[in-house]
């Protein structure tokens, strides 16, 4: 078993999208023989025994099958769907729409509820540091002279960059001001409920942006700071982030109700809309099926790419996978 490797380079810089119908390509072609490192060498894509700093991925061969490991300490790897299928949505996973970053930052079937891990640092994780001094809500006002704490109003702390005795606010306090004071538009279509930053999510005081989730130490559970009104049954939440700037910057409530075709795009008729030109008009759908959640390309222009965290298997299908300006057809051989 071996694989051959179609590879194609954008010379020009391409703003982490790839021109498919472009002919500014140089397209080479390598056979992976054994388990080896692919290395950008310019405009150049070379096979390699040995790991450097130029890295973009790797072939690895193991118990009889094949892997494309990415090198994400070096550069993204994302997978192209191919708009022929549908793929299974997964917790955690991340795609691109274009420009535009979507993350499965919770989702249900049935009755069971998997919330992702903070893989992109969207969250806040803070240390409960009770008994240090007298703690005072820079909301409300109020004074925690007892010294004991409802759990499901604790004090937070450092969540911003304000120290001292503003830093604290009790996550009610807060989440009332995030939610009922103009800061989210909160948008119902047939699918969805779509909750929308209407301005950047900062402290009015030191203007450092603020997460959608906090973490305290040793719970388990984030604490939410924006109210999702979650229905009953199957459901995801499809989160838009910049990962660049650690930011989350709408939550889309998708439930399993409707008319079950939930179209992601740019165009007026799509239930969730993207307004970035990289965002073909009808780019995606994700649809509920068989207990599980799907998505499906729509033959969009940029593709929807879902990025590798790890490692993809290499079976029948070519895969297409874009690191930067490089782009890999993969295929046994
Ligand atoms: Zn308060
Ligand atoms: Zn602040």
């Amino acid at each position: 078993m071996q694989v051959s490797i179609e590879i194609a380079t954008w010379t020009q810089n391409n703003h982490g999208l790839f021109d498919y119908e472009s002919k500014d390509l140089k397209i080479t072609k390598i056979i992976v023989e054994n388990s080896m490192y692919l290395i950008l060498n310019k405009d150049v894509v070379e096979q390699s025994k040995t790991q450097n700093e130029k890295c973009i991925g790797k072939i690895n061969f193991e118990n009889g099958q094949i892997y494309y490991y990415s090198n994400p300490k070096f550069i993204d790897s994302y997978v192209k769907l191919d708009p022929k299928y549908k793929q299974q949505l997964q917790v955690g996973e991340l795609f691109k729409f274009g420009r535009i970053e979507y993350f499965i930052s919770e989702l249900n079937i049935g009755d069971k509820v998997q919330i992702a891990e903070d893989h992109y640092n969207l969250d806040r994780h803070i240390k409960s540091d009770k008994n240090k001094v007298t703690r005072q809500c820079k909301f409300c006002l109020m004074e925690d002279l007892e010294q004991v704490e409802d759990p499901a109003n604790p004090y937070l702390t450092n969540l911003c960059g304000c120290q001292g005795h503003m830093s604290y606010v009790h996550y009610q306090c807060l989440k009332l001001w995030i939610n009922f004071s103009n800061r989210i538009t909160r948008k119902q279509t047939q699918n969805t409920v779509q909750y929308n930053w209407n301005q950047a999510l900062e402290c009015e005081i030191c203007k450092v942006p603020l997460p959608a989730r906090v973490y305290i130490e040793n719970q388990k559970q984030p604490l939410q700071l924006i109210q999702v009104d979650k229905m009953d049954g199957s459901y995801i939440i499809l989160e838009q982030i910049t990962r660049q700037d650690n930011l989350s910057k709408s939550l889309i409530f998708i439930h399993a109700f409707g008319t079950n075709l939930i179209s992601i795009g740019r165009g007026h008729i799509s239930e969730v809309r993207c307004q970035d030109i990289s965002v073909s008009r009808n780019h995606a759908h994700i649809s509920f099926n068989n207990d599980n959640w799907w998505i499906q390309d729509q033959k969009s222009k940029f593709g929807t790419l879902r990025i590798i965290p790890d490692k993809l298997l290499i079976d029948d299908e070519v895969k297409e996978i874009q690191i930067g300006r490089v782009l890999l057809k993969i295929k046994l051989i």
